[in-house]
């Protein structure tokens, strides 16, 4: 069922034991998300767990509450509601939906959002899952804390670039500008999430030898072997790397993941590459998008070019 936000504040209030999660390989928003809505719902009263079926990557665990997210067990968890941030469908949260006995609220942004929640509120204008934590915020009357102001000002701005791709407006400026009120500091956050392993350096250099270029140079593609990836630690952030090239108008990276499976990340400059995510199984946004592909690295990227290729054919720039 569809919901507005006051119908949302609601359901939450009537509820007083919840689970909150996000999906895996989780990024700035479904992280800052999840312990945002944590910090609110508890200083509202409420018996509150947070789940994740991922590890938390080094880079984020400045955010405070960030070691209170536990893994989904063998047990059941039997609470009055489950609640999915970020997430556009029932895969993306992993074992955590099995694992929760509980009507599911479904908070995302995503275009390609399933509606597969009992109840969703889905909004494809909002920059980040975080903004719309803030509206329902403002809503449930919740303080904005300092905890709170840094989970939410790191999940907008990862989610828009730090305010530079597409999808950031004057309300996306305008609620960074009021977290920072309320005890965000962008230059100590931006600080905490660009340091990385020197591990990760070294495996960036070795991954951009893997450039290559199709469709007259409007694709650029990368590729992350098993041994690099684990190496690296952690990949975030190396897209956008063949993206900055001059005439590319869709970067990829592949990136070789267990049983078989290569992770797949679109991000593209004006096509629409959350369908072309969607026609592998995957999803995202217009021009941020991913997919998991069976198969040999080759495979993998042998048929996302080709279908890349196929859309940028149908696309007139
Ligand atoms: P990334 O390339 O950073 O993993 O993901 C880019 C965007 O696409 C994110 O918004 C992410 O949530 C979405 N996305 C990535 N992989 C998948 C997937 O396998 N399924 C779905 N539904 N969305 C995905
Ligand atoms: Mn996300
Ligand atoms: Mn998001």
């Amino acid at each position: 069922m569809e919901m507005s936000f006051a119908s949302i504040a609601a359901l939450l209030a009537a509820a007083r034991s919840l689970v909150i999660t996000g999906h895996v390989h989780p990024d700035g928003d479904c992280l800052g998300s999840v312990l945002a809505l944590y910090h609110g719902l508890v200083a509202a009263g409420k018996k509150v767990q947070m789940l994740i079926d991922d590890d938390i990557p080094a880079m984020y665990r400045f955010m405070p509450g960030v070691e209170l997210i536990g893994k989904p067990a063998d047990a059941k968890f039997v609470c009055d509601a489950l609640v999915v941030l970020d997430a556009s469908d029932a895969e993306r949260i992993g074992k955590v939906g099995a694992a929760v006995e509980a009507p599911v609220i479904n908070i995302d942004h995503h275009t390609s959002n399933v509606k597969f929640a009992d109840y969703w509120l889905i909004d494809s204008q909002a920059a980040a899952t975080g903004e719309l934590i803030l509206r329902l915020f403002r809503e449930m009357k919740t303080e904005i804390t300092e905890d709170i102001a840094i989970c939410l000002y790191t999940a907008i701005a990862t989610d828009c670039g730090f305010f530079k791709y597409a999808n950031t407006s004057p309300s996306t400026l305008r609620d960074a500008a009021y977290l920072m009120e309320c005890g965000a500091q962008p230059h100590l956050i931006a600080e905490q999430l660009d340091t990385r392993p020197l591990a990760t350096l070294t495996a960036l250099g070795k991954v951009l030898q893997t450039l290559e270029f199709h469709a007259g140079g409007q694709i650029a593609t990368i590729s992350v072997t098993r041994e690099v990836g684990e190496y690296a630690q952690n990949t975030e952030g190396f897209i956008n790397y063949p993206r900055t090239v001059e005439g590319v108008e869709v970067a990829i990276m592949f990136k070789e993941a267990e049983d078989k499976n290569v992770r797949v990340s679109l991000r593209s400059k004006n096509i629409d590459v959350s369908s072309i995510a969607l026609s592998f199984g995957g999803g995202g946004h217009m021009r941020a998008a991913g997919c998991t592909v069976t198969g040999s690295l080759k495979d993998a990227q042998a048929k996302v070019v080709t279908a890349v290729t196929e859309a940028l054919d149908r696309t007139p720039l």
